[in-house]
C-alpha cells in the first residue's frame, strides 16, 4: 500500500492509491481514454446574488459520461486523477470547455463569471499559471470572468508556494475562491495574507443552518469574517427558501444550491437562465 499522509508520518490505506488494485488500473486507463475521447462533460450551476436576485455566475462541475457506467460523479475519478498525474490534462480540458462556454455567454450578451475547481495537485504544476493565461487568451475571455476555486487543504499544504502562485493569478485579474470553507484548517493569518476574493461556505453548515443553531452561528460568523476581510461570501448547499432568507438576513452575498438550480448541462442551463434572469429566483 501507499501511505496517504506521508509527511504527517501516518500510514492510511486508501484503495484509490493502490497501484496493484486491478479495478483502479482499469478505471485509470479508461479515464486516460475518456479525456482523449472527450467523454468528460461539464454541468453548470448558477450562482445568484442575494441582494439583487441576479444570476452572477456559474460553477462548472465535471462529470464522466461513461459509455457503460453512465454519468460518473467527480468524487469517483478526481481523486484517482490527482494521484496519477492525469489531473493536469483533465484540468486543462475542463478549463478549455468552461472558457468556451464563458465566451459564448458573453457573445450572447450576458457575460457570466465561470468558476472552475482546481485540485490541490494542480498547484504544484509549474505550468499552471501560463496555461491558464494562454487559455484565457485563446478563448478571448477577460480574466475577471474566470474564478478559480481552491480547497483549504490545497492552500495550506505548501503555503509559501500557494501564495506565490495565487499572487500571479490574482495579478492577472482572475478571481480566487476558497471552496468548502470552514471544513478545513486555514488559520486567520493565512487567510488574511492570501490574495483571495471569495469564501464559499461549506454546505455542511449551510444546509443545516436553519435547523441546527450552532451551524447558523457558524455561517453568520464566516459572513462577518469575510466582510471584515473584504471578501465576497458564497453559500453552497442552499436547499430551501428558509435558508435563502436566513442568508440574506446575515448579509451573505451569493447563493448556490439545489433550491435555485441543480448543476445543468449547457443547453439546460441556457434555458434556465433565459427563464430566470428577469425574475427574482429568491422570491
Ligand atoms: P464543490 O466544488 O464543492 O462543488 C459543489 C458540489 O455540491 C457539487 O457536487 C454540486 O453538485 C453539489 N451541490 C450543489 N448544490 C447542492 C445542494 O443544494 N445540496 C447538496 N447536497 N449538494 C449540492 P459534484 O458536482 O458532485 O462535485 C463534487 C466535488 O467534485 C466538487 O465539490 C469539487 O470539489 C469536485 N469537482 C467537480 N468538478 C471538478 C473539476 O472540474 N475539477 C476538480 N479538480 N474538481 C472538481
Ligand atoms: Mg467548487
Ligand atoms: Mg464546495
Ligand atoms: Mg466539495
Amino acid at each position: 500500500y501507499v501511505a496517504k499522509a506521508r509527511n504527517r508520518g501516518v500510514a492510511v490505506y486508501d484503495p484509490s492509491e493502490d497501484a496493484h488494485d486491478p479495478g483502479r488500473l482499469a478505471l485509470l486507463s479508461e479515464l486516460r481514454r475518456a479525456i482523449d475521447q472527450r467523454e468528460l462533460v461539464l454541468h453548470y450551476q448558477p450562482k445568484v446574488s442575494l441582494s439583487t436576485g441576479d444570476v452572477c455566475g456559474a460553477e462548472a462541475l465535471v462529470r464522466w459520461n461513461h459509455p457503460q457506467r453512465g454519468m460518473v460523479p467527480p468524487d469517483r475519478f478526481i481523486p484517482l486523477a490527482e494521484h496519477t498525474g492525469l489531473i493536469g490534462p483533465l484540468t486543462r480540458y475542463v478549463l478549455d470547455m468552461a472558457l468556451r462556454e464563458a465566451r459564448r455567454w458573453a457573445d450572447e450578451g450576458h457575460p457570466l463569471q465561470i468558476a472552475v475547481n482546481l485540485a490541490a495537485r494542480n498547484l504544484t504544476d509549474p505550468d499552471l499559471v501560463d496555461d491558464v493565461l494562454r487559455l484565457l487568451e485563446a478563448h478571448q475571455v477577460p480574466a475577471h470572468l474566470l474564478c478559480l476555486e481552491l480547497t483549504e487543504s490545497a492552500i495550506t499544504t505548501e503555503p509559501e508556494h500557494a501564495l506565490r502562485l495565487l499572487t500571479q493569478l490574482r495579478a492577472a485579474g482572475i478571481s480566487l475562491a476558497v471552496d468548502d470553507f470552514g471544513a478545513g484548517y486555514t488559520s486567520l493569518a493565512q487567510l488574511k495574507n492570501l490574495p483571495i476574493t471569495e469564501l464559499k461556505i461549506d454546505r455542511s453548515f449551510v444546509a443545516t443552518m436553519t435547523t441546527e443553531r450552532s451551524n447558523g452561528l457558524i455561517v453568520r460568523s464566516i459572513v462577518d469574517l469575510a466582510r471584515n476581510l473584504g471578501l465576497t461570501t458564497v453559500a453552497e448547499g442552499v436547499e430551501d427558501a428558509e435558508i435563502v432568507d436566513a442568508l440574506a438576513a446575515d448579509g451573505c452575498s451569493v447563493a448556490q444550491g439545489y433550491h435555485l438550480s441543480r448543476p445543468l448541462p449547457a443547453v439546460d442551463f441556457d434555458r434556465w437562465y433565459a427563464a430566470n434572469r428577469a425574475l427574482s429566483r429568491l422570491a
